[in-house]
């Protein structure tokens, strides 16, 4: 028999939908897939090279659990050229990708039964990770405030005394809220009055449009210092997804014993990859502008056309990739002959009738919206904004 965990586990939603959609290509369907959370771009050539270099140079076996000690200071380094912040190395635990940082985090900051609480709408594998930990995942219904991003009144009201943790996540997947510093200083306020401890993922930080800036709350006081965790990656920044090496800074209290939990679960992150990553950091940073730069581009395109697509709403994304549509009012209604009331069905019949293929809300927490990642050509957000119109004139 299966464990409770086990049983209860699902596979990403955003990856069963990417499967499904796949499979409907394999039948020779034109499926536009507005799915994935990656850069479509290929990782920058000089840390392609850097990570051959390290392969001849026979860097090949276990690195130290926290990570090598060069990436460790590369990213010392970039704590505080980025981000105002002073880490040394002992502080800082590379791993495999954010995602398992973010694990790690949890696993050391929550207890049996603890409160976690995520404004949502939320990166879906925040709840799955709390509920393996055994603690419990307290959505923030984020959806009154016009940009979807946490406030420190919204904040204020989930507080029980069961709140241990917060996770922020500035710039937000799925929403591309980004928290302005004034809101973020007043959401750390109320965090610290009421002794939490709080995630910052910041894997979307520099991946920011308009006038949008990014803050890292730990730099904010003693106090603060003392009670974030930074999250980050080379995930997004460099579009190094499958490379799997993300990072997390705060009290070496913490660092160490997520240091200690790494060694017996994972060893330590792929050692070829942490030396590419160190060429991520200094090497030249013009890929990174311009991908930003191409987002950009492909968000003013997106949001241009969905002011022409009935009965959807969205706020403009002012970070990370994603478009959070409000798709409410198209819920309730009969399309193509399905019966069409959560966000869920929704984004089933549209891969089924118009060959889109969409993350539900559901998946973040939210329903009643559906999330479109940007991560596409010109062309598939075209055909998107065609297809998701004559979805919604199906209507019956
Ligand atoms: N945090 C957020 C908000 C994300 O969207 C993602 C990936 O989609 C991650 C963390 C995980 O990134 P990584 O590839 O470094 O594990």
């Amino acid at each position: 028999m299966l464990s409770k965990l086990a049983q209860n586990a699902n596979p990403s939603a955003t990856l069963s939908i990417n499967t499904r959609a796949k499979q409907l290509e394999k039948q020779g369907n034109d499926v536009v897939k507005f799915t994935v959370g990656e850069p479509d771009f290929d990782t920058p050539e000089n840390i392609k090279q850097a990570a051959h270099r390290a392969l001849q140079a026979g860097r090949t076996k276990y690195a130290p659990a926290a990570g090598v000690l060069p990436l460790r200071k590369a990213l010392s380094e970039k704590f505080k050229r980025d981000n105002g912040l002073d880490y040394d190395t002992d502080q800082i635990i590379v791993s495999n990708g954010a995602k398992q940082a973010l694990y790690l985090m949890m696993l050391c900051l929550l207890e049996e039964g603890d409160d976690a609480l995520l404004p949502a709408p939320f990166w879906g594998s925040y709840k799955a990770q709390v509920k393996t930990c055994h603690a419990n995942p307290v959505p923030i219904d984020c959806t009154s405030s016009p940009d979807l991003g946490l406030t420190p009144e919204l904040l204020e009201d989930a507080i029980t005394e069961d709140s241990k943790l917060l996770v922020l996540n500035s710039p937000c997947n799925p929403s591309g809220a980004v928290l302005d510093e004034e809101t973020l200083r007043s959401i750390m306020d109320v965090a610290l009055e009421n002794d939490l401890w709080v995630i910052s993922d910041e894997v979307y930080e520099h991946l920011l449009y308009d006038d949008a800036t990014h803050t890292s709350p730990a730099g904010f006081s003693d106090e603060a210092y003392s009670r974030v965790i930074t999250i980050n990656s080379f995930s997004k920044t460099y579009a190094m997804t499958g490379w799997r090496v993300g990072y997390a800074a705060g009290p070496e209290e913490v660092i160490h014993a997520a240091g200690c939990l790494q060694g017996n679960l994972t060893s330590a992150p792929n050692t070829p990859a942490q030396h590419a990553a160190i060429e991520a950091l200094e090497g030249e940073q013009d890929s990174v502008s311009d991908m930003r730069e191409a987002f950009r581009q492909r968000r003013d395109l997106l949001m241009e056309l969905l002011e022409d697509v009935p009965r959807v709403s969205c706020p403009t994304p002012r970070g990370a990739f994603y478009a959070f549509l409000n798709v409410e009012d198209v819920l309730g209604d009969t399309y193509f002959g399905d019966e069409v009331n959560t966000s869920e069905e929704m984004a089933e019949s549209l891969l089924q009738n118009v060959s889109m293929a969409v993350v539900p809300g559901s998946a973040f927490g939210t329903d009643g919206y559906i999330r479109l990642s940007y991560v596409v050509g010109d062309e598939t957000i075209e055909k998107g904004a065609e297809r998701l119109t004559e979805f919604v004139h199906g209507a019956e």
